[in-house]
């Protein structure tokens, strides 16, 4: 069932590092940028200075489709923060792009009792300060395709 996502209150916002922080302002451009070795074609998260993979330092941000499945995910029903009410989803994202590359983040839109493993996701960005969280919400296939570059 869907469930209109409402824009909390509040969030618990990343302190961006010089490697996290194309990923959290992508979304300013409408972008989801992983971190991409150059060498062995793999991308990557965290964001660092070398592929954990191959070792090697030609890496950097690349957008990604923002399109992926859920992998694992838990339901937090538990009022951690009073402006940030459950329930919410908390997920593993395996991007299209390479599966075995995921993302943590809220699956919105979705009545948390919905949301299965293999569920398809499509990113969306909140805007807070001067970060952009990407946020997944369910592919609806009546929703306009994202404008490709
Ligand atoms: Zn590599």
């Amino acid at each position: 069932m869907t469930i209109p996502y409402v824009r909390p209150e509040f969030r618990m916002l990343p302190a961006p590092t010089p490697q996290s922080q194309d990923y959290w302002a992508g979304g300013r451009d409408g972008e989801l940028l992983i971190h991409r070795c150059h060498t062995c074609q793999n991308f990557f998260l965290p964001g660092a200075p070398v592929c954990w993979r191959c070792r090697s330092t030609d890496v950097a941000p690349e957008p990604v489709s923002g399109c992926g499945s859920v992998a694992a995910f838990t339901v937090n029903r538990q009022t951690w923060i009073p402006a940030f009410p459950p329930p919410y989803t908390v997920a593993l994202i395996e991007l299209a792009e390479q599966p075995d590359t995921r993302v943590v983040s809220n699956i919105v839109d979705i009545d948390p009792a919905d949301v299965t493993i293999g569920l398809e996701v499509e990113v969306f960005f909140e805007e807070w300060e001067d970060v952009w969280i990407p946020l997944f919400r369910p592919v609806d296939v009546s929703r306009p395709a994202k404008e490709s570059n």
